[in-house]
């Protein structure tokens, strides 16, 4: 095997925010509204009035208060384009005192709230799927604290997580986490789906790395729970209840995280793989030869990388391969991690686990791989309508619904796409078919998560339940679970007023 020197190659990731402005399609072929889609029967709300805008107005001033159709557009739509809601009132508080304000009065008032924050969400849950009103953290966007010596971060829930991880670099710090997304969803909205991403299997997930968080019960009720502390067992860990619980429970207003120090030395290798058995022998490999430097190790199919290929115009410096592996290396000593990627690759080329790969050092080209693989779920939206499954799966089972997929759906699908973090169990199987057809998702639908749920998997590894899953929840939680669940949801948001139709079963 050659490891090809990697010619400089143009990005054509498209930004985020952008991406979702030119996505949005004429108005013949907007969404359908969910309600109808998915036949859903609206709960007794309020309906908004004009003295409820006015209330808002002097609340936040009349440009915090978006109520012109053109404008709502993009936040009543998620960004898959599978969901869409009718919101007549966007909200933009600039801080927690506004929010407290708004929750309280909309808990009074009996009227439905969605909060948002990137709206890069896969599963529905940041839009409104009737008239709930979109409370946006778009506003809140202050770094308040870092401490540099413990590398603590205290932040309002708006920021966006690129802003956060370019301000820590600058202070030789990094956020524990990276997603694809990272140039639009806010930090808020990570803690609020717990987010997972590209190196978990490095830092871990929000809940080891996030130390504090505040936020806004339904009532509108404050709850300060933003300790910068490493270790504090005074009671129940209560910033929990807010991690992963998708704007159910409360509004994530602040954040404290923590952060680690930026490596000094970054590697990755992208090598062509023969099949999938060998892509886990090779884990299994790297998991034992670079050890604590190992900070990603992603797969990807033939079908994902042409999929951003052909979309995106990227480049694969690698030519073509069944199977494609992303691994990557952070550290602290230059002549250490390569002296042990080196000693990995040679053997991964003697045992034949790898037909041809590339390994960079520069990050001028490091940056055209990493695009490889995370322009994977926005290009495949340029084949048609896209639905996402998002599931956790044993290793030895994680490839195995791909093929299984791919016989079952023929030619009812333009593109069967699977890819995802390896190292974390978790595949993302991507299914592009022409347009919206109810017949063709009950050939995947509860199929898949029927799948999953005999192999003890999860129907979400990272995307969360949303608007879309809350059906299929009980295929990963049991009935006492569930139960807990809604006690928790009807102590903290008695009317449920927070983000109504979303993660709990109706
Ligand atoms: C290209 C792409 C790649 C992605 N890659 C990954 C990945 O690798 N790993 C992963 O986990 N996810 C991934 N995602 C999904 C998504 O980006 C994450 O779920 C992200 O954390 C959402 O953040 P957001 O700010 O966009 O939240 P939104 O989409 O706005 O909201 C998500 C949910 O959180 C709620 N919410 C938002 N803000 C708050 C708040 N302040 N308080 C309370 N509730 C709130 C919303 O109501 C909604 O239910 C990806 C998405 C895209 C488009």
């Amino acid at each position: 095997m050659a490891l090809q020197a990697i010619k400089t190659f143009e990005i054509r990731l498209i930004p985020f925010k952008n991406f979702i402005k030119h996505s949005i399609r004429p108005l013949s072929s907007l969404p359908e509204f969910s309600k109808n889609k998915y036949n859903v029967k609206r709960k007794s709300f309020n309906l908004i009035e004009d003295a409820h805008v006015s209330f808002f107005q002097n609340l936040l001033g009349k440009e915090r208060v978006l109520t012109d159709e053109s404008e709502l557009l993009s936040y009543n739509i998620d960004w898959i384009k599978n969901c869409r809601g009718e919101s007549r009132v966007v909200l933009k508080p600039k801080c927690t005192e506004h929010v407290s304000a708004i929750l309280k009065f909309c808990n009074d008032n009996n009227l439905a709230v969605c909060p948002q924050g990137g709206n890069t969400g896969l599963v529905g849950g940041s839009v409104p799927v009737f008239d709930e009103i979109v409370l946006s953290t778009e506003g809140m966007n202050n770094i308040i604290s870092l401490d540099e010596i413990s590398g603590v971060l205290v932040c309002e829930a708006g920021c966006i997580l690129e802003n956060l991880d370019n301000h820590l670099r600058e202070h030789n710090l990094m956020m524990p986490l990276d997603l694809g997304a990272k140039g639009s969803c806010h930090i808020g909205g990570n803690i609020s789906t717990n987010a997972g991403g590209l190196r978990l299997l490095r830092y871990g997930n929000l809940h080891g790395s996030v130390l504090g968080v505040e936020a806004v019960k339904a009532d509108g009720e404050v709850i300060d729970c933003l300790g910068t502390l490493k270790k504090d067992n005074t009671g129940y860990h209560l910033k929990h209840l807010f991690i992963g619980s998708e704007g159910t429970l409360g509004i994530v207003t602040k954040v404290s995280i923590n952060c680690p120090t930026l490596s000094s030395s970054i590697n990755v290798a992208f090598l062509g793989v023969e099949n999938f058995d060998n892509v886990l022998k090779l884990y299994q490999l790297a998991k034992s030869s670079l050890g604590e430097i190992m900070s990603a190790f992603e797969m990807a199919d033939a079908a994902s990388l042409e999929t951003t290929i052909e979309h995106l115009k990227l480049q694969n410096p690698i030519g073509d391969y069944p199977f494609y592996v992303l691994i990557e290396t952070s550290g602290s000593n230059e002549s250490h991690d390569s002296e042990k990627l080196t000693e990995f690759l040679e053997k991964t080329m003697s045992s034949n686990l790898v037909l041809n790969g590339t390994y960079q050092t520069e990050p001028s080209r490091i940056k055209p791989i990493w695009a490889l693989r995370e322009g994977i779920p926005q290009a495949i939206l340029y084949d048609g309508y896209v639905l996402k499954y998002d599931i956790s799966l044993p290793l030895k089972d994680y490839y195995s619904i791909v093929p299984i997929m791919r016989e079952k759906l023929g030619s009812d699908a333009v593109r069967i796409c699977g890819y995802g973090h390896i190292g974390d169990g978790n595949i993302h199987v991507n299914i592009a078919i022409k347009e919206f057809s109810q017949e063709i998702i009950k050939k995947i639908e509860p199929y898949i998560y029927e799948y999953t749920s005999n192999l003890k998997g999860s129907v979400s590894a990272e995307h969360g339940i949303g608007f879309r899953k809350p059906n299929y929840i009980h295929y990963s939680k049991s009935n006492a679970c569930l139960g807990l669940m809604k006690s928790l949801k009807n102590l903290m948001d008695p009317k449920g007023i927070l983000n109504p139709y979303k993660v709990l079963p109706s």
